[in-house]
């Protein structure tokens, strides 16, 4: 790191990649200069709507005062979902948005199901929110194209949105969204207005290229997962990477905003400030070490996985489960992402091989972390 460092100093526009990142992040110094000029607000894609680049997202926030603490100081968009916290999330994001609502976008999320549940989920969340209509309202949790061009689920919406209870729509995907943003982005009938999917440091070059796709089809991208985990790590000290984290994201012209989770007044402020600080080299500095240091845990969810394992583990929902334990210390979360999966592929599937076959490129160690899973969950 102190070489990187010190052949920066030496030429002022030397170009630096940065491969232990695992990203094709290459930046100037005239790229830096720009920085400190990118406006704090951004168009969300086709929809027109103007949306402060950090949002806020409320999937692990108990208080409404801090939602209140971030409208108060900027954030105009909050993001929530019928599933969070098994519906009290969106409770607690209508208890915040009261007096907020005509300066504050809101989002939510319905899962894939029956019409019937779909049209029960949404009634729900408008209950719950206590609103009449929502500004976004996304296909949660999608990984497919075929999801993406599914044609009674854009009935559903489509009918949503002509009885003014959403604005606007949107998927999102936790898994495989390269295929879900390059299908949303291509689609003829431009069906879709946003796509939300995680992006951050770790993420890899075809995600950054795919939003770049997206931004140009006039698809908005909202970013979320951006702090890869938001691990607790000695090897940064007090230090903490969630704004260099932050900025890596909103930095991207292509991202519209980005809803980082903040759960006390500190993370708020934190969040808040980035929305007008530029990226330093101190960042790339912090981010590189961060990355280090979170490499025998943080999961990419890229899939490579998948086929070594002869028993069909879902090794990176399993993952997932894992870093909400491990980097969002939130066991609650944790526990429900991995009740959710169906047993046949859970950590306890796995076991009966003398040695693991399963093979992640990026270094994690499959068994250990299915152990680990096993030992959490049960
Ligand atoms: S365990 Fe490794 S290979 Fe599997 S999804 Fe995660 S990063 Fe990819
Ligand atoms: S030990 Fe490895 S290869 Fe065997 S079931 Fe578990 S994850 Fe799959």
């Amino acid at each position: 790191m102190a070489s990187m460092r010190d052949s920066m100093d030496r030429r002022m526009f030397l170009r630096v990649g940065f491969s232990s990142l695992g990203t094709a992040m290459v930046m100037s110094g005239a790229s830096l200069a720009q920085e400190a000029a990118a406006p704090v607000c951004r168009t969300l894609g086709r929809t027109g709507l103007k949306v402060n680049i950090v949002g806020f997202g409320s999937l692990n926030t108990s208080e409404p005062a801090v939602f209140q603490a971030a409208f108060d100081r900027g954030v105009n968009w909050v993001d929530t979902a019928r599933v969070y916290m098994d519906g009290r999330n969106e409770r607690m994001v209508g208890e915040a948005l009261k007096g907020y609502r005509d300066k504050v976008y809101v989002s939510t999320k319905v899962a894939p199901g029956s019409l019937e549940e779909m049209e029960l989920s949404v009634k729900e969340s408008l209950e719950a929110l206590g609103v009449d209509y929502v500004d976004l309202l996304q296909l949660h949790h999608i990984k497919t194209k075929d999801e993406v061009f599914n044609k009674d689920y854009r009935a559903f919406f489509a009918r949503l949105r002509k009885e003014g209870k959403t604005k606007f729509t949107g998927v999102s995907s936790h898994s495989n969204e390269v295929e879900v943003l390059d299908a949303v982005a291509s689609d003829p009938e431009k069906f879709w207005d946003t796509v939300m999917l995680p992006y951050n440091f770790k993420s890899p070059p075809a995600t950054k290229a795919s939003i770049e796709r997206a931004a140009k089809a006039g698809v908005g991208v909202i970013a979320m997962k951006t702090q890869a985990g938001g691990y607790a790590t000695k090897e940064l000290g007090d230090i903490s990477p969630h704004q260099a984290a932050l900025k890596y994201v909103v930095r991207d012209p292509n991202v519209s905003f980005a809803v980082p989770g903040m759960t006390n007044l500190k993370q708020v402020e934190e969040g808040v400030a980035v929305m007008r600080m530029q990226f330093t080299r101190a960042d790339l500095d912090i981010l590189e070490r961060y990355g280090k240091a979170i490499a025998p845990y943080y999961c990419h969810r890229c899939g490579v996985c998948r086929p070594t394992c002869p028993a069909g583990v879902d090794i990176p929902e399993i993952n997932r489960g894992l870093m909400y334990a491990e980097g969002y210390r939130d066991m609650a979360l944790a526990r429900s992402t991995y009740r959710d999966l169906p047993s046949a592929v859970s950590a306890s599937a796995c076991g009966d091989c003398a040695v693991c076959t399963a093979r992640c490129p990026n270094g994690l160690d499959v068994a250990e972390r299915m152990q680990r899973a096993r030992t959490l969950f049960g």
